[in-house]
């Protein structure tokens, strides 16, 4: 799949993906909608090291999850937008949003997860795995 590049809203934090993610899903939770402004986030999960951060300067935040995990946000301290996630319940795993990416064609959900928080005016595709809270 090759390497994918991705960058901020202003710019300054510039990242580079290389490889297949782990896994790929759609997010219905409180948090991911908190974090994107969006009705939902689109998740892509990769190995830490397949990650790289090649420009700018990440702030990061901590939160308790539904699952009670802790997740840790990493944000571009100049405009905000989230640049990647960790959570203690997935050691050596980075997330990131789809937003992110220059290019976010290629990416395919497998899955939808807190299906039992899914706003209304949101079509679920029922022929992916969906699960009603965190994937088993
Ligand atoms: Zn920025
Ligand atoms: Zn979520």
């Amino acid at each position: 799949m090759g390497t994918h590049t991705g960058k901020c809203l202003c710019g300054d934090v510039t990242i580079e993906v290389s490889g297949e993610p782990v896994m790929q899903g759609n997010c219905h939770c409180i948090d991911c909608r908190k974090n994107t402004g969006a009705g939902f986030a689109t998740i892509l999960f990769f190995k830490e090291e397949q990650v790289s951060l090649i420009s700018g300067e990440i702030n990061s935040y901590q939160y308790t999850a539904d699952s009670g995990n802790k997740k840790t946000k990493h944000f571009c301290k100049r405009c905000g937008s989230v640049v990647s996630g960790i959570n203690t319940g997935r050691p050596g795993i980075k997330s990131i949003y789809v937003g992110i990416l220059d290019d976010g064609s290629f990416v395919k959900p497998e899955f939808n997860v807190y299906t039992s928080r899914v706003l209304p005016y949101i079509n679920i595709d029922e022929t992916l795995n969906n699960f009603e809270k965190g994937k088993q």
